[in-house]
């Protein structure tokens, strides 16, 4: 009899020499193997006929082995089976497929999925490129023949990631044989209240019904992994997630920190420097900082808010109060031209104040560097704003309270906990700013020990951006209603997606090119500037300032303008292969204009080449501006490993859950895991806490980086 903790390896049909090979994956016990859910089912209850096969689609058939052979082509093998069933019939085509050779006997029953095409050669015969197949009735090495017959055909089958020689059969009938000597009664991890709530069916019938469906469970439902035995399942590994991020959430504010004062005196310095009305939602995430920041343990904030929403003065109260409480503040911001435009602010805004204000970037020179550096340890610098490389250098503060870090839409988790080591004393307080507004349970469970604030209002005034895609033919009225809006007395940026053209695609307009030939042609009677990343520091910052000061109506640019700058009366942006822009970066590109007053244009050219992936890029471009929107859709089209980069940027290491398909779940996940942290109290009792906690610790907390319960 197997137990949910029983080594893998006793298992029937697993040995110490397999088990070694699941353990890659993963897999060591009976539960880790039960968890390695179906990545796809097959239908092979009511299989299709090859007759109703319909080029385009994905498909699963059964039929019988015809012929086989190798052909050897001048340009690589390719292996041709052909089956069918009646007069129909499917040819099959391997590219590479010598290892195929003699796999296929006349007369057996294959089931094939895969997609279906038209046949290139044949009048109406239909194929499939590298079909995914499975011989029916095989027998696995050591097997009686047909013994698990019943396992793939006449039923919901399903089909399983293979590894290495691990085959999506092998598992299927490994996974039968656990279910089948599992102990009939497995221990409930989860409370009555929480299984009450969500409605959730027990747990060895979920690892049944998600590995052998009842005929009866709709298909759809298996594929989408939105059936009751996956939303068991998928709920069961977020729960012990948000567990585990609210335990470390609430350890992490019972550390020694900072308890800032806050009185009359801070209030009216703060209202003097504001330069305009805070909008509602500035006033609220204010209100939600400086409660962390009179608490006397260490704030660690999340301030979301969609590009141009206002979060640079939100930084700067923040600032003023750690300023006037008698502590430094350190600013980092992802790239040198937002360090200093950052600079230049602080500089406007609260220099006439008296604070003392910094800049501290890579091309700073060694003597002034020198000379910077002293004023920070010495306590002289109160407000120092820099680059991430900030952090990399050997910074000493006096009397470090506040450390902001502007990632916009980095996420640069790491850097962040380097900063949070450096201090020797009392730990600073920190408050990230991200432009990528995600939601908000999801940045809670990427960030981790963050709590959120959110700014989603954009100051008034603002006209809404008017988007529109243009193909490259038609750029002749592009530059014609640029030249409009200049002399309407705004400017214009113009993006490029290179900055030398390349040698291999010469179709690709560069920034350098395309800048020589708006220049001298094009737009000529223009004052334009450019703008890339291989420039040299000080002479960014020089176009940027002239940009900013008006002394230039065009900045042609790469992407170096994406984070961050600041330009009001800039209101039309031009950018050229925008299909070569990922979503989130068009976004964040798009935010540099309807800043001011002026109605506000985004133009999308694109060359001829537009992928599918691409047409749906840009026309959400077109459909909204809606940051929130926006994420949410470039996290579907992408998925999250991309979205977020790597692992790194805080990804826990999932299961079966999917924290963007299933953030429904997630943010039950979380309520679900607070409540039961309230108990114990007469929902939740004394003795289902512990149980849900020891849970936590024995079976997630290795495998999600988390803290060990207290
Ligand atoms: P982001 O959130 O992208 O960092 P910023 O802080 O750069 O946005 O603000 C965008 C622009 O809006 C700036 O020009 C800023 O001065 C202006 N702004 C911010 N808050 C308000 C407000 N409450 N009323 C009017 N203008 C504001
Ligand atoms: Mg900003």
């Amino acid at each position: 009899m197997l137990q949910l903790g029983t080594q893998v390896q006793y298992v029937k049909g697993v040995g110490p020499r397999i088990a070694e090979m699941l353990a890659v994956k993963g897999i060591a016990t009976v539960e880790d193997l039960l968890y390695y859910l179906p990545f796809r089912y097959e239908d092979r209850n009511n299989p299709r006929t090859i007759a109703e096969l319909r080029p385009g689609e994905m498909a699963c058939v059964i039929a019988e082995v015809r012929t086989s052979m190798l052909m050897r082509t001048r340009r690589m093998p390719i292996f041709e089976m052909t089956a069918g069933h009646g007069r129909a019939a499917l040819k099959c085509l391997w590219f590479h497929g010598a290892y195929l050779e003699g796999r296929f006997q006349p007369g057996q029953m294959v089931a094939l999925y895969g997609k279906v095409e038209a046949n290139a050669h044949g009048r109406g015969g239909l194929q499939m490129i590298q079909p995914q197949f499975e011989i029916l009735g095989e027998a696995e090495p050591g097997e009686e023949p047909g013994e698990y017959h019943s396992l793939e055909i006449g039923r919901i089958v399903p089909i399983y990631e293979a590894t290495g020689k691990l085959t999506s059969r092998w598992f299927r009938r490994i996974i039968y044989r656990a279910l089948q000597d599992l102990a009939p009664e497995i221990p409930e991890a989860l409370p009555d209240a929480v299984l009450g709530h969500m409605s959730l069916i027990g747990r060895r019938e979920s690892f049944l019904a998600a590995h052998f469906p009842d005929p009866g469970e709709s298909f759809a439902d298996l594929q989408a992994q939105r059936t009751p035995a996956h939303l068991r399942l998928i709920f069961e590994e977020l729960f012990f997630l948000e567990l585990g991020l609210e335990l470390k959430r609430r350890k992490a504010r019972g550390r020694p920190g900072i308890a800032f004062v806050i009185g009359d005196r801070i209030r009216s310095a703060i209202k003097r420097i504001l330069p305009f009305h805070p909008t509602a939602a500035q006033k609220r995430v204010l209100r939600e900082i400086v409660d962390d920041m009179r608490h006397p343990s260490p704030m660690r904030r999340l301030l979301q808010g969609d590009v141009g929403s206002g979060k640079t003065i939100v930084a700067f109260e923040a600032a003023i109060i750690a300023i006037e409480n008698g502590f430094q503040v350190a600013l980092m911001a992802p790239t040198e031209i937002l360090a200093t435009q950052h600079y230049l602010s602080a500089r406007r805004i609260l220099e006439s104040a008296g604070y003392r204000i910094v800049l501290l970037t890579g091309s700073v020179e060694a003597a002034q560097k020198r000379e910077i550096h002293r004023h920070i340890a010495q306590g002289n610098a109160q407000l120092v704003i820099g680059t991430h490389a900030l952090l990399q250098e050997k910074v000493e503060f006096a009397d470090i309270g506040l450390v902001i870090v502007d990632e916009q839409h980095r996420f640069g988790v790491m850097q962040r906990m380097k900063l949070m080591r450096k201090n020797t004393g009392v730990e600073p307080d920190v408050l990230v700013m991200t432009a990528t507004p995600i939601p908000r349970t999801l940045a809670l469970t990427l960030y981790g020990d963050l709590d959120v604030s959110v700014i989603d209002e954009l100051p008034p005034g603002r006209t809404p951006i008017v988007t529109r895609r243009v193909p490259d033919e038609r750029s002749t009225e592009v530059w014609e209603f640029l030249r409009k809006i200049v002399a309407a007395g705004n400017q214009a940026y113009v993006v490029y997606p290179v900055i030398e053209e390349s040698e291999t695609d010469t179709e690709l307009k560069a920034a350098i090119k395309m800048y020589d030939e708006l220049r001298k042609k094009i737009l000529s009677g223009l004052r334009i500037g450019l703008l890339h990343g291989r420039m040299a520091a000080d002479d960014k910052d020089a176009v940027m300032r002239r940009f900013q000061k008006r002394e230039l109506d065009v900045l042609v640019s790469t992407t170096v303008i994406e984070v961050g700058v600041d330009v009001p009366n800039a209101s039309l942006m031009v950018i050229e292969h925008a299909e070569r822009f990922g979503l989130s970066q068009l976004h964040q590109l798009r935010g540099r204009i309807g800043r001011g007053s002026a109605k506000s244009y985004c133009i999308l050219m694109t060359g001829k080449k537009i992928t599918p992936e691409a047409d749906q890029r840009l026309d959400t471009m077109v459909q909204t501006s809606d940051g929130f929107v926006v994420a949410e859709r470039d996290l579907e089209l992408r998925g999250p490993g991309e979205f977020f980069g790597t692992r790194q940027a805080g990804m826990p290491d999932l299961r079966v859950a999917n924290i963007i398909r299933d953030r429904k779940i997630l943010e039950a996940a979380k309520r679900e895991a607070v409540f039961v942290l309230q108990g114990p109290n007469e929902q939740i009792s004394q003795e289902e806490q512990t149980r849900a906690l020891r849970h936590l610790q024995s079976h997630w907390n290795r495998r999600y980086g988390l803290v060990e319960v207290g």
